[in-house]
C-alpha cells in the first residue's frame, strides 16, 4: 500500500461527522423564550431585573448546582468572564498576572484590559498546564494573580498552584473554557480556583453559539462580576456600593434565548463528556502501539475533558520529523463535515505561543506609546523573548500534536479509519525521509 502523500489511495475519502449538539429540544426552548417576546431583561440600573431575565438566573442556578459552586454568573463569552474575573480581584495598573504562553489569547490579553502585565511561566512538559515551579519563579512584589488554564481538558495542578497562590497572597483565575466536567478529586474544573470561566462558544464541548459563565464560592468576587457585567458605573450609587475599584462596567449580558440554549446544553454534558473520553480511550489504545506517539498523560486523581486529544511525538524514535509524518497521516484522511475548508484536523502544535505575538514583542496593547508595558505605567521587567519558555517551545516546534478526530458523533469505523491512517503512516514511515 503506498501511502496517499506519495499519490496512493488514502484510508479515508468521506468526511468525518460533524460535531453537531443542538437538537429538537435547543429549537423548542428557544420558540418559547421567542414566544414571550422578551429577548433580554436585564435593566442596567439598581433593579430587580439588574441579574437579568428568568432563562439567564435558571441557567445561572442550573449551572451552580450541576458544578458545585456557589455562584455561577452567566456573560456573553468567556472572554468578556475572563476581563471581568480580572476586575472583579481589584487588579491595579501597573501589577503583573502570571499566565501561561500555551492557551487562548484571551488568557494573556484580560490583564492588560485593567493595565496589568501578563508574565509568562511555562508550562509542565506531560499534563501541558501551568508549572506550579515556574510560577513560583516568577513572582515578583508587582504579581497580583496566577491565571491558570485547563489546557485541551486537563485540570491545572490545583493542589501546587494554589499553594503557591496562598504561600505568596495571590489570587487565581481558573480558565476552564476546554474542560466543562473535567474533574480534579471531587471538584469540577471551573471550580478548583478563587474564580473560575467557561466558555459557551460554538467550538467547545457545549455551546449557546458564543457565551460564558463565571463561577466563584465568593460572594464578594461574584457580586462584582455582576456589577462589572452590567454597566457597574450607572448602578453602584443606587445599589450602594462604596467600593469604586475597577466598577467602570460592560455589557457582557448573555441574552434570554441564549440562556434557554445553555440549559438543554448544561444537561447534554455528561453524556457527551462520556462519549468523547470513550474514543479518547479507544484511540489512546490503538496509538500506543506505535512507539513513537504517546497518548495523553492523565493527571492522578483527575478527569479530563479532551477537548483535543494532545499527544507527544517522538522524532527521535520515529526517525522523521513530526511535521512530516502529520502531512502523510492528513493526506490519508478527510476533512470533518461543515468544517471542510478547515482541512484535516490534526495540527502540529497548538498556537504559537502567546509572548511571541506582535502585541508582547512590540509592547503595543492600547495607544502607541507603550501603555501598560512602559514607564511610568510599568516598573517591572516582564520579558517576551524567543526562548523565556523552552518547555512551551519545544513541544510547539516539535513535539505535540493535538487532533479533534475524536468528538463525539465519530463511530468506531471512523475511530478505527483515523488509527488506520496513523498506523499506515508509521509502517511507511522510512518512504518519508
Ligand atoms: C475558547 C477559549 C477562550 C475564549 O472563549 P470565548 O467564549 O470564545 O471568549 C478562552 N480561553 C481558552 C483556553 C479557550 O479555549
Amino acid at each position: 500500500m503506498k501511502l496517499a502523500i506519495h499519490g496512493g489511495a488514502p484510508v479515508r475519502t468521506s468526511p468525518f461527522p460533524a460535531y453537531e449538539v443542538i437538537g429538537e429540544e435547543e429549537k423548542a426552548a428557544v420558540a418559547r423564550v421567542l414566544d414571550t417576546g422578551v429577548l433580554s431583561r436585564y435593566l442596567g440600573c439598581w433593579h430587580d431585573d439588574f441579574y437579568g431575565g428568568p432563562e439567564v438566573r435558571a441557567f445561572e442556578e442550573e449551572w451552580a448546582a450541576y458544578f458545585g459552586v456557589k455562584h455561577a454568573i452567566a456573560v456573553n463569552s468567556c472572554t468578556s468572564g475572563l476581563y471581568a474575573a480580572v476586575g472583579a480581584i481589584g487588579t491595579e495598573p501597573g501589577e503583573e498576572i502570571i499566565v501561561p504562553p500555551y492557551t487562548m489569547a484571551a488568557t494573556a490579553t484580560a490583564p492588560l484590559v485593567y493595565g496589568a502585565v501578563p508574565v509568562f511561566a511555562d508550562i509542565e512538559p506531560d499534563c501541558f498546564c501551568i508549572d506550579p515551579a515556574a510560577v513560583e519563579a516568577a513572582i515578583t512584589p508587582r504579581t497580583r494573580a496566577i491565571m491558570a488554564v485547563d489546557l485541551f481538558g486537563q485540570p491545572y495542578d490545583a493542589d501546587a498552584v494554589n499553594a503557591v497562590a496562598r504561600k505568596h497572597g495571590l489570587r487565581v483565575i481558573e480558565d476552564a473554557a476546554q474542560a466543562p466536567g473535567a474533574t480534579h478529586g471531587k471538584r469540577h474544573a471551573g471550580g478548583l480556583a478563587d474564580i473560575g470561566v467557561y466558555s459557551l462558544n460554538y467550538h467547545k464541548h457545549i455551546h449557546t453559539g458564543e457565551g460564558g459563565v463565571v463561577a466563584t464560592d465568593d460572594d464578594a468576587l461574584a457580586e462584582k462580576v455582576r456589577l462589572i457585567r452590567n454597566h457597574a458605573e450607572a448602578v453602584v450609587e443606587d445599589k450602594g456600593v462604596t467600593d469604586l475599584v475597577n466598577m467602570v462596567g460592560f455589557n457582557y449580558r448573555l441574552t434570554e434565548p441564549q440562556a434557554a440554549i445553555g440549559r438543554c446544553q448544561l444537561r447534554k454534558l455528561g453524556p457527551l463528556l462520556e462519549r468523547r473520553q470513550a474514543n479518547c480511550a479507544f484511540l489512546a489504545e490503538r496509538l500506543a502501539a506505535i512507539p513513537a506517539i504517546v497518548p495523553p498523560l492523565v493527571r492522578q486523581g483527575c478527569g479530563h475533558a479532551f477537548y483535543v486529544h494532545a499527544c507527544l511525538f517522538r522524532e527521535d524514535v520515529a526517525g522523521v520529523s513530526r511535521d512530516r509524518f502529520m502531512d502523510a497521516v492528513r493526506a490519508e484522511l478527510a476533512p470533518t463535515a461543515l468544517r471542510e475548508t478547515e482541512g484535516v484536523n490534526i495540527g502540529c502544535g497548538y498556537v504559537k505561543p502567546l509572548y511571541l505575538q506582535p502585541l508582547f514583542q512590540k509592547r503595543i496593547a492600547f495607544g502607541s506609546r507603550g501603555y501598560p508595558f512602559a514607564k511610568p505605567w510599568y516598573e517591572g521587567e516582564a520579558r517576551y523573548d524567543k526562548g523565556i519558555c523552552p518547555v512551551v517551545e519545544r513541544l510547539h516546534e516539535r513535539d505535540l500534536f493535538t487532533h479533534e478526530l475524536m468528538r463525539p458523533g465519530m463511530t468506531r469505523d471512523d475511530l478505527a479509519d483515523v488509527a488506520e491512517a496513523f498506523a499506515k503512516v508509521w509502517e511507511h514511515r522510512s518512504e518519508l525521509a
